[in-house]
């Protein structure tokens, strides 16, 4: 299968319909109108074959993923998606792999109306590079940059899913494990976590001009909140027994691995945000009806950097803050 071909193949399985794509696909550029009174949110991802996924990962899982964590960063600026472009690097013109790929990216992209308007085929190692714009109001866009001392700090959903379900893949299991008669589901459901994560879009809009500061957790939660930390000029607080975990993560794993999974694990595309605490708990309710609450798991303080403590007040080391590309 020819360049063209694969890329009308892929235009054809993700064709959505919005008004303001004024000419998409196709030509030598996109011709996009942006609301009034709103700014562009734009983020890009890569996905690199052996690094970020397995190379024997499924091509809907692959798709999947590729739009899912670019629209996690959307949630976490608390835009709406609207348009995205892709570039698609493959070893060979696999037309059944790429039709695949383009159903499990056309899945989630009908669920947020986003339209694929553009993008880059060519050949080479398999590389997925997807830039997504979405619309937020400027003031209401949620920045790293706000945190405030005395803020409290929250996490939506569970962490620590997806590095346990890479464990399951690993089948870095135990006997216990294997013989816990829900085993195989809770270990699917760990596995579906870290290949189809859910983008807490509708979350990140629920969370503005209520959330001071947010990001989403992708290198793991001290990592990312460290972020957040490090831009708003403050310090973190984070109390280890209020990290919410799934029954899956509870039932498979002893505290020491969760404890490691939640902080450091990583791939979790939570959103971690901070707010002033006293009017939190009203719309915090308002959270937990847009399909996915929030849990309070710590504070903002001074003292720069992030500090894990256990229920009984000790100290938390922690053996490896998240993931980094060209760490030694
Ligand atoms: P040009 O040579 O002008 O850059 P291309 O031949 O690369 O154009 O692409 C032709 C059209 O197909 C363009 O509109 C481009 O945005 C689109 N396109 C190419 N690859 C992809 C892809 N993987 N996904 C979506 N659109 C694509
Ligand atoms: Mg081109």
């Amino acid at each position: 299968m020819a360049e063209f071909d694969l890329i009308e193949l892929i235009r054809a399985r993700c064709a959505i319909a919005r008004d303001d794509v004024r000419l998409g696909i196709g030509d030598d550029a996109a011709l996009l109108a942006v609301p009034a009174g709103q700014v562009l949110a734009v983020s890009t991802d890569t996905l690199v074959a052996g690094v970020h996924f397995a190379q024997s990962t499924k091509g809907y899982d692959v798709g999947w993923k590729a739009l899912a964590v670019n629209l996690s960063d959307l949630a976490a600026m608390g835009a709406t998606p609207a348009w995205a472009t892709l570039a698609l690097t493959l070893p060979q013109a696999d037309a059944a792999w790429v039709a695949d790929f383009a159903d499990g990216f056309a899945a989630l992209a009908r669920e947020f109306k986003l339209a694929l308007v553009g993008g880059d085929t060519t050949q080479g190692p398999l590389s997925i590079t997807l830039t997504v714009h979405g619309f937020v109001p400027e003031k209401a866009a949620l920045r790293r940059d706000a945190a405030q001392i005395g803020d409290a700090v929250f996490v939506t959903g569970t962490l620590g899913d997806a590095a346990a379900g890479l464990r399951c893949l690993d089948k870095h299991t135990t006997a216990a494990q294997r013989t816990l008669a829900t085993a195989s589901t809770m270990r699917e459901s760990l596995i579906a976590r870290l290949q189809r994560p859910t983008p807490r879009i509708a979350q990140g809009l629920a969370l503005r001009g209520r959330a001071r500061a947010c990001i989403d957790v992708s290198d793991g939660l001290v990592a990312d909140l460290g972020h957040i930390c490090t831009a708003s000029s403050v310090g973190a607080e984070i109390d280890l027994g209020l990290l919410p975990a799934s029954p899956a993560l509870f039932s498979l794993f002893d505290a020491d691995a969760r404890a490691e999974m939640q902080l450091a694990g990583g791939d979790d595309y939570e959103l971690c945000f901070t707010a002033p605490k006293a009017n939190a708990t009203y719309w915090l309710n308002d959270l937990a009806s847009s399909g996915c609450g929030a849990t309070r798991i710590g504070r903002i303080v001074a003292e720069p950097g992030v500090r894990v403590h256990d229920s009984a007040g000790n100290p938390v080391a922690i053996a490896r803050a998240g993931w980094q590309h060209f760490a030694s």
